[in-house]
């Protein structure tokens, strides 16, 4: 186990916020951003990493430290070390290639934030389009004579899939992380469906 795992196993971001004055609330975990300008709280404090369901800012205790007090990784390692009083041998001064390490982790990890969180923005870009096209077709298109048989195809197309596409939308949009990632993974196709469906609407000129 390096000091970073150490640490992370040893001090939940809970407690961390707890003594940095972070307020938070204690039944949903949630605060505000501390990587954008939030006025409602939409970063959740997990046991060992924080999310935010608006900017996508997500990272372990020491990621929170070092945002707090701009710090290094291994300067915000040292200060979470001394303030929690936590028996870790800092082995890092011996070790230098360890913050090296630590450092590329960081920037990997950066890096599929980016992408998670371009991915993310499309989809829900494009199933929020949709859904709007859903609603107003469910809510204009109704047979006069509420017989379905003679019904406008987008009227039922609408009642067969507005559902699932809000449900598909709260999931990306309210899911923990893991659900979100998991959800881009499988639903990468469905949404490329959709987003040839929503193309060959426009263009049918309807
Ligand atoms: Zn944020």
């Amino acid at each position: 186990m390096n000091i970073f795992t150490e640490i992370n196993s040893a001090v939940s971001l809970e407690e961390a916020a707890s003594l940095y004055g972070i307020e938070f609330n204690h039944r949903n975990k949630m605060c505000n951003c501390l990587f954008h300008n939030d006025k409602h709280p939409s970063m959740k404090l997990n046991k060992d990493y924080y999310y935010c369901f608006s900017c996508g800012a997500h990272g372990d205790v020491i990621n929170m430290v070092q945002q707090l007090y701009n710090l290094s990784a291994i300067d915000a390692a040292k200060k979470i070390i001394s303030d929690f009083n936590l028996n870790v041998q800092t082995e890092l001064s011996k070790n230098p290639s360890i913050i090296t390490q630590k450092q590329k982790e960081i920037e990997y990890r950066k890096e599929l934030e980016r992408a998670f969180a371009t991915s993310r923005r499309d989809a829900l870009f494009i199933l929020h389009e949709y859904h709007g096209l859903l609603l107003k077709w469910k809510r204009e298109l109704v047979p006069e004579d509420m017989n379905l048989d003679n019904a406008n195809p987008l009227f039922l197309e609408a009642l067969n899939n507005f559902d699932r596409i809000d449900a598909m939308i709260d999931e990306l949009t309210y899911g923990t992380m893991q659900e979100q990632i998991d959800f881009i993974k499988s639903f990468n196709k469905e949404v490329e469906k959709i987003e040839k469906r929503i193309n060959e609407f426009k263009s049918s000129g309807c």
